[in-house]
C-alpha cells in the first residue's frame, strides 16, 4: 500500500494508487477539513472526498462503503484531484 499525504493539511490515507504530489479536495477548494462532517461517521477531519452535492464522505468511509453505494473505481475517485 502507498501512503497519500495531502501537502497542504498533511492528513494521509492508504492506497493501491500512488501519488506524489496529492492535495485533498477540500484543501483544493480552500475548505478547511475539520469543518466538513463526514456524511456516514459524522467525524471530522481526515482526507474527504465529495459524496453527493454538499455532502463529505472520508475516504476510509467510503472504501468501507463502496460496495454499497456502488462508487465508481478508486481510480476515477482520484482523477480530480491530481
Ligand atoms: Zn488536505
Ligand atoms: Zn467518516
Amino acid at each position: 500500500m502507498n501512503k497519500i499525504c495531502c501537502k497542504s493539511c498533511k492528513s494521509y490515507i492508504y492506497s493501491q494508487v500512488k501519488l506524489d504530489k496529492f492535495q485533498c479536495l477540500p484543501c483544493k477548494l480552500k475548505k478547511t477539513p475539520s469543518v466538513l462532517k463526514c456524511t456516514a461517521c459524522r467525524k471530522s477531519d481526515g482526507i474527504m472526498i465529495r459524496a453527493n452535492g454538499e455532502d463529505w464522505i472520508h475516504y476510509n468511509c467510503m472504501m468501507a462503503l463502496k460496495d454499497l453505494l456502488h462508487m465508481e473505481r478508486e481510480q476515477n475517485i482520484f482523477k480530480d484531484l491530481c
